[in-house]
């Protein structure tokens, strides 16, 4: 049977493959702590912080039904925090349409240095048709583009995982999906969505658009760690996804793949072209354990992965920097269409609380616990509308939220 991804022992270091070494032991008032994503002295090197009791989490709500999911996985937060006696602290701060509306900025650099002061941050959901027709640099999404490439997080990884008491709410035979867990790993701060040039022109008389599609060894080696170092503490499989019969970046990214995987014996490595992927993504999904991919294949094969799982309001995320310290939020994005009705789904963002305490908080029995209370809910027959088969009403954001609290102090 698959490991679902939550039971993952030690996220991004696999067995004696990884750097990560206790150099003191956890639970006095501060440890040093040596974290690495890389290997073997090759591609970034490893770190050396102060490990502090209390963690500071920085929440920014956002826009559409950003501020009542989050609202939710607060209400989480405060019930591990009393169960746990974890110790930390959270602020909120301004991102998206919102801090655009309050300040003229999507990113305001008081959000921004609150976020550099952060262990991690909860971030909930940006963008409406409200702010279509403010100008491109000012646009909420540019807000959390900006925020991803000041903190360097890189690793963005998305797990689709349907849980079993869910299977009906596919829309593929319950028997392609049953135990579907696969985790897709995306580069997410280069690639062709930052690369340069990029833009549009006037060429012979017409306009031209153009990006640049472009990756560095080193930045191929960063991710490609993370994303071995993951399979290795799975199921040891990692399916590199690429364009090489037509794109000469993502040749040079399955050379680099390949030459990775001499690090990694454990490790079975594949590569598949990006359009048979996403056939073989919705024709036998389960083949698959870590896919990893740039930010532009990324990007689309992991929807497409979500969907497989039945309810976009499921799936969470992690965005990693080097150190682990990550952003963490639902997949979805604001769901202006539903907003301020209380009816959306709060399980994605309260299953991104779950990885934070996984990636960044290293609280791995947290994140177990809060998953365990969204079974418990889930099995007791809790669902909003998104999720929910059986027609009916569906229950609001605020009675999910509830329900796994309640299943949290049980
Ligand atoms: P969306 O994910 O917001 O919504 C797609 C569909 O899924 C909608 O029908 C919506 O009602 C539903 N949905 C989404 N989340 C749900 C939840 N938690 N519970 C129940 N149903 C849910 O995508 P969209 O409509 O393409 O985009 C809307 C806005 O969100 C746009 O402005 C877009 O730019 C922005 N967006 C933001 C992010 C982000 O914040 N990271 C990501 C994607 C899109």
């Amino acid at each position: 049977m698959q490991r679902p991804f939550y039971s993952v022992p030690s996220p991004l270091v696999g067995e004696g493959q990884g750097e990560g070494e206790e150099v003191r032991e956890r639970g006095g008032q501060c440890g040093l702590r040596s974290v690495s994503l890389s290997h073997k002295g090759r591609g970034t090197g490893s770190f050396l912080y102060v490990e502090r009791e209390m963690k500071k989490i920085l929440v920014l709500p956002g826009d559409g039904i950003g501020p009542e999911i989050v609202t939710e996985a607060e209400k989480v937060l405060e019930a591990v925090r009393e169960r746990f006696g974890l110790e930390v602290e959270t602020e909120r701060g301004l991102v998206g349409g919102a801090a655009y509306d309050e300040t003229g900025e999507p990113l305001p650099e008081t959000t921004l240095q609150q976020a550099r002061e952060a262990d991690a941050i909860l971030f909930g959901s940006i963008g409406g048709p409200k702010w279509d027709a403010v100008e491109r640099d000012k646009r909420p999404e540019r807000g959390l583009l900006r925020l991803r490439s000041e903190l360097g997080l890189f690793a963005n990884l998305r797990p689709a995982m349907l849980f079993p008491q869910l299977a009906d709410a596919s829309s593929l035979r319950p028997e392609v999906v049953s135990g579907l867990d696969i985790l897709i790993v995306r580069e997410l701060t280069g690639g062709i969505y930052f690369g340069q040039p990029r833009g549009i022109r006037e060429e012979n008389g017409e306009r031209v658009g153009f990006n640049t599609d472009v990756y560095s060894e080193s930045e191929i080696r960063r991710i490609g760690h993370v994303a071995f170092e993951l399979a290795s503490a799975r199921n040891g499989r990692l399916c590199s996804v690429d364009k090489a019969n037509v794109m000469e970046v993502t040749e040079l990214w399955k050379e680099v793949m390949t030459e990775l995987a001499a690090d990694y014996p454990r490790v079975e490595l594949s590569h598949m072209y990006v359009d048979n992927a996403a056939m073989q993504l919705v024709r036998a999904p389960k083949q698959f354990d870590v896919i990893v991919t740039g930010n532009l294949f990324g990007d689309i094969l992991s929807d497409e992965a979500a969907m497989l799982t039945g309810s976009i309001g499921m799936l969470p995320s992690a965005s990693l920097d080097e150190q682990r310290k990550g952003l963490y939020e639902p997949c979805h994005g604001s769901a202006p269409d539903i907003a301020g009705q209380g009816i959306a789904n709060p399980l994605a963002t309260i299953l991104s609380l779950a990885m934070m305490m996984r990636y960044s908080l290293d609280r791995g029995d947290v994140a177990e616990a809060i998953e365990a209370a969204v079974e418990r809910a889930l099995d007791q027959g809790w669902r909003t509308a998104d999720i929910a088969t059986g027609g009916g009403r569906g229950a609001s954001t605020g009675e999910m939220g509830d329900a796994v609290v309640a299943a949290l102090r049980e």
